[in-house]
């Protein structure tokens, strides 16, 4: 993962665009978006302002999401404890640096998501790495503990969790919870994924249990919540003293985000139950008809709890390549793209392992099944 200089979604996307291949690699949905949110943009980008909204966000932004998640995960974070960033990643970035200080110890869990490990080291950081390792990913008080030290100054963690699927559950939490106390960490909890759950799953922030709100930084995004990959509005949600350190970084790395797209993914975060419930059902639909085809194809597919991502055994599946020669050749001579798990390891990888982005067309879905029959 560290000699790549460019992300493993990008080189994978660059490929697929490359050898015109079905792109089941970066994660991004190839159908609609929410028509009235997009509209709610067109309009505010005509009549709206377009200069540069206030520092930390938009006033309307910040109690949409106080009151979105106070609705939803039954959290009372008032909109001062809220700072709209440029997606998701200003916010893992302006987190990051706004909290790690050269020398500080910030504990991973690989496989990661991969802006995390090169914003700690930008900041000073020293990354100690945990290992969650297939099939099942569990989250065990030996695998928490396996990278605090007395120095540990913050954990990232990522939940529902990206590449695996992965939807921890309450015991897990409360694992990371009890060694967070313990060790006096900050959780940087990204839950970006937080609305994409299967089977009647419901997500739980880090920050709801005991003693956690006052150390935990929630990051959420609308490209998430409203399949608008591209729009980049992000947020962080921590208590004051947190929030002033996260805005003072912020300010000087972007300042601010789009005023008129801030304004959309305020109309839309007081979208009502059905939105969400529609949005989950649809996703769940992909997920089982990529797995009913992959399992067809004689591919072992591991379950996915949450995400637009499922992942593949290749060596359960009879396939003898490592991932990256797998997804190498799928993308050339098959035609279809997918993602090496170890790229998203930075050492001791699972190399037998792919993820699969069903947050697709069905013809999409059913093109990438049969390029992938081919490719075993
Ligand atoms: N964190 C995780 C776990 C993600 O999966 C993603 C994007 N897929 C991001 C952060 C980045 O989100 P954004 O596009 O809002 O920057
Ligand atoms: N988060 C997306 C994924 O996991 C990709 C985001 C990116 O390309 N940086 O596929």
């Amino acid at each position: 993962m560290s000699e790549r200089r460019t992300t493993i979604f990008e080189h994978m996307s660059g490929l697929a665009r490359a050898h015109d291949a079905v792109n089941l690699g970066q994660g991004f949905p190839d159908f609609g978006w929410p028509e009235d949110v997009v509209e709610w943009a067109a309009e505010a980008l005509r009549t709206g302002s377009n200069q540069y909204p206030p520092m930390r966000g938009l006033p309307a932004l910040r109690e949409a999401v106080a009151e979105h998640y106070g609705r939803h995960q039954k959290l009372r974070a008032a909109p001062d404890e809220v700072t709209v960033t440029s997606g998701a990643t200003e916010a893992l970035a302006a987190t990051i640096l706004a909290l790690v200080k050269p020398g500080d110890e910030v504990l991973l869990f690989q496989p990661l998501y991969d802006a995390y490990l090169p914003l700690v080291q930008r900041a000073g950081g020293v990354a100690k790495l945990a290992r969650l390792a297939p099939p099942d990913w569990r989250l065990t008080a030996e695998v928490i503990e396996q990278g605090f030290t007395e120095r540990t100054r913050a954990v990232v963690f990522n939940n529902p969790h990206n590449p695996t699927g992965r939807a921890f559950d309450e015991e897990e939490l409360a694992l990371l919870a009890d060694a967070c106390i313990r060790h006096d960490a900050v959780a940087i909890s990204d839950e970006v994924w937080e609305h994409v759950l299967f089977d009647g799953r419901r997500h739980i922030p880090l920050s709801a249990l005991p003693g956690m709100v006052e150390r935990t930084v929630k990051i959420g995004s609308a490209g998430k919540i409203f399949s608008l990959t591209g729009w980049k509005v992000g947020w962080t949600i921590a208590p004051a003293p947190l929030s002033e350190a996260i805005a003072d970084a912020h300010q000087f790395l972007t300042f601010t985000t789009a005023p008129n797209l801030q304004a959309a993914v305020a109309y839309g975060l007081a979208k009502d139950d059905a939105y969400f419930e529609g949005m989950r059902a649809d996703f769940a639909r992909s997920r089982d008809h990529l797995a009913a085809g992959l399992r067809d194809a004689g591919f072992a597919v591991l379950p996915a709890e949450g995400t637009y991502f499922l992942a593949v055994d290749l060596a359960a599946s009879g396939i003898a390549l490592d991932d990256v020669t797998f997804c190498e050749r799928a993308v050339r001579e098959a035609g279809v793209a997918a993602i090496p798990v170890s790229a998203l390891y930075a050492q001791d990888a699972a190399r037998n392992v792919i993820r699969l982005c069903f947050a697709k067309r069905a013809e999409t879905l059913e093109a990438g099944i049969e390029r992938l029959r081919e490719a075993r």
